[in-house]
């Protein structure tokens, strides 16, 4: 496909993680930071964003219309997209707007996003087919994108990651799940195993769900893929100490921020792998992808209690 220049991405650094956690564990990791793309359209859901974009001028629609909760990152980078590429944006909101608009959502406002409150009964019917086509009548000029850009478009852009890094030089590619949208796309390219940190609750229901979308989508997983459940600190948003001891000592020593919903996630389970010491091969080279997600920062108090 021919893109246009407009969406195109900037270079994004690979960066080494020299830590002395990991000395003598046989293991190297480096990290992608996506985080560093842009400061408000930043990390996965950038790259989920950029084909729905294209599809969407293709289509002479005038408006982006999608779905999150009040601390959506989706919705945070895709009222800033919109902003920047031209397009009106509709954010429908799960539950009722916060008084005043959290950090945010005031974000999402002031580039232009008009935020709609949803009640959770008929937020629940974002993917049923008939209340889209009642959305599509209401607002004929949207094109709709769901939660998440969890679409064939969203897994599209993904697949893209593997541009910004050298396969050679890694033998794995680990990445923080949520929809699992970043890991179905990245599969359809990568020559490379991934494994993916499910940052929800739910035994193993990201696994059938990543087989789904390749099924969904018509598309074919070019590697192996795993994903590890065990790594949710209580479900999605949900802290531990631990957890925040790990992120904060990690910003630190490797002046890396990080948010703990997913990136934070997943480094900690990772870490947690490295050191068991037989789980990964002697001389392995894992990358890991900042996903981004910082502006979520914002909602959490990272001191631990
Ligand atoms: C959305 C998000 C993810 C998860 O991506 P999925 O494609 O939904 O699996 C991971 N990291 C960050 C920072 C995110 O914002």
């Amino acid at each position: 496909m021919d893109l246009s220049p407009e969406f195109s991405t900037p270079d994004i650094p690979v960066q080494t993680i020299n830590d002395p956690l990991l000395e003598g564990t046989g293991v190297s990791l480096s990290i992608l930071r996506t985080d560093l793309i842009h400061p408000v359209v930043s990390g996965n859901k950038w790259f989920k964003l950029k084909h729905n974009l294209i599809k969407a001028r293709e289509q002479n629609k005038t408006c982006l219309l999608s779905f999150g909760g009040p601390w959506s990152n989706h919705l945070h980078a895709l009222a800033e997209a919109g902003r920047l590429f031209d397009f009106q944006t509709i954010g429908l909101v799960r539950g009722e707007l916060p008084s005043p608009l959290n950090p945010c959502l005031a974000d999402a406002s002031a580039s232009g996003m008009l935020l709609q409150p949803v009640d959770r009964s008929t937020y629940r019917q974002k993917t049923n087919p008939e209340y889209l086509a009642s959305l599509q009548e209401l607002y004929p000029d949207a094109y709709l994108i769901p939660e998440g850009g969890a679409n064939r478009e969203g897994a599209l852009g993904c697949a893209e990651l593997n541009l910004y890094y050298d396969e050679q030089q890694f033998d794995l590619v680990s990445m923080a799940c949520g929809t699992g949208i970043m890991l179905t796309g990245l599969a359809t390219s990568s020559a490379i195993p991934l494994m993916g940190f499910q940052v929800l609750k739910g035994d193993a229901y990201l696994e059938r769900q990543i087989s789904n979308n390749f099924q969904h989508f018509g598309l074919t997983s070019q590697c192996r893929w795993s994903i590890n459940d065990r790594f949710h600190f209580g479900g999605y948003a949900k802290t531990t100490d631990e957890l925040i001891t790990f992120i904060n000592r990690f910003e630190r020593i490797h002046n890396i921020p990080l948010e703990p919903v997913y990136v934070g996630k997943m480094l900690c389970g990772l870490y947690q792998l490295i050191k068991k010491r037989d789980f990964f091969p002697q001389n392995y080279r894992i990358l890991v992808i900042h996903g981004g997600g910082l502006q979520g920062n914002r909602g959490f108090c990272k001191i631990v209690q």
